[in-house]
């Protein structure tokens, strides 16, 4: 915090420090931009990292990771937030899309930062499946070294090295679950930065995040999905993300495209598509929710791709222009984002 501009005034009761910035400033960046699991010309996995500061650092006092998909680490590092600089990661939901990279996080800090500080892990509760399964965000956390205890790896380094944590990187992990409800709560504060969390429907235990700042304010909707899972239905747009993002500056939302939708040729099973959010329909929500930012994120099928996996892309690969028109179809008039990993928003502009 040395680049704040502190002022500190003592009260009768005690000590009382408040941080007043000078130009305060939110920046957002997309740490990946791949949809699901297929890999396609490098793209990381689904992340978005959100920063608030002062402009005089570049907006890096606070820095929130929202999701940590494969190459999260690296495009961190891109970004100039070290994993190590981060105070707290969120996840959405416990799919590898948006959690694989968290091992290779937590393997480094383990590794150049076991003196601390921990890193708080800011998810949802065991959340149980009619299905009889659990996803588990602490089993997640409780086990994210195991491979690499079990392979005999961490014994050998704690040999040469005692200075680390001797439980792996699991004891790196300051573990903050709540219950995803229909109402957003308050999961996380910094000073004047606070985090709220809405449960939305994709899979069990799927939460959607809104940071506010004094400089703006960003919705991360995650893989949010309509509560009815397929038509007839007014929208495929969550209505708890919708509830979140009202009145939000940046709506960050992963998106498919209506050329993957049944009424189509792609053979793209239809159970995920009606359960992610289409570009023109998230175009529909940013405009109800009074958004000026749309970021597209987690793009179903990825620009220029020819398939999404083994399913073909109708036409060949969608442009950027594709996406727009979809979310201009859904009358938006605001800013359109169409994500690629590294791209940056910032507020003020
Ligand atoms: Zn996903």
């Amino acid at each position: 915090m040395k680049n704040l501009l502190c002022v500190t005034t003592l009260l009768w009761a005690g000590l009382f420090t408040t941080h007043a910035f000078a130009a305060p400033c939110l920046k957002v960046t997309l740490t990946g931009t791949q949809g699901g699991p297929p890999v396609f010309q490098g793209q990381a996995g689904s992340g978005t990292l959100v920063q608030f500061g002062d402009d005089a650092n570049n907006c890096s006092d606070i820095n929130l990771q929202f999701d940590t998909g494969r190459g999260t680490t690296q495009r961190l590092s891109e970004a100039k937030t070290p994993v190590g600089k981060l105070q707290a990661i969120f996840l959405t939901h416990m799919h590898s899309d948006h959690t694989e990279g968290l091992a290779d996080m937590m393997q480094l800090r383990w590794h150049f930062g076991s003196g601390g500080p921990k890193v708080d892990l800011v998810c949802s509760d065991d959340a149980p499946s009619p299905a009889g399964h659990v996803l588990s965000c602490a089993k997640l956390a409780g086990h994210i070294g195991d491979a690499f205890i079990q392979s005999g790896e961490m014994a050998q380094r704690l040999a040469e090295n005692g200075k680390r944590l001797p439980g792996g990187p699991a004891e790196l992990i300051n573990l903050k679950v709540f219950k995803p409800s229909g109402t957003p709560i308050e999961v996380w504060s910094s000073d004047s930065v606070v985090v709220s969390a809405i449960g939305s429907r994709h899979i069990p235990g799927h939460a959607s995040y809104r940071v506010d700042t004094p400089a703006g304010s960003v919705v991360i909707g995650g893989d949010a999905g309509n509560d009815t899972p397929k038509p007839p239905r007014p929208s495929s747009t969550s209505a708890q993300v919708e509830k979140l993002a009202t009145g939000a500056d940046i709506i960050v939302h992963s998106t498919i495209h209506p050329v993957m939708g049944p009424d189509n040729v792609s053979g793209f099973p239809p159970p995920i598509y009606f359960r992610q959010s289409t570009a023109t329909d998230l175009g529909s929500m940013a405009k109800r929710a009074g958004a000026k930012h749309l970021m597209l994120t987690h793009l179903i099928p990825p620009l220029g791709a020819k398939r999404q996996g083994p399913y073909p892309i109708p036409g060949g690969g969608l442009t950027e222009s594709d996406y727009k028109n979809a979310v201009l179809d859904g009358g938006f008039e605001g800013n359109v984002v169409v994500g690629t990993d590294l791209t940056a928003l910032r507020l003020p502009q």
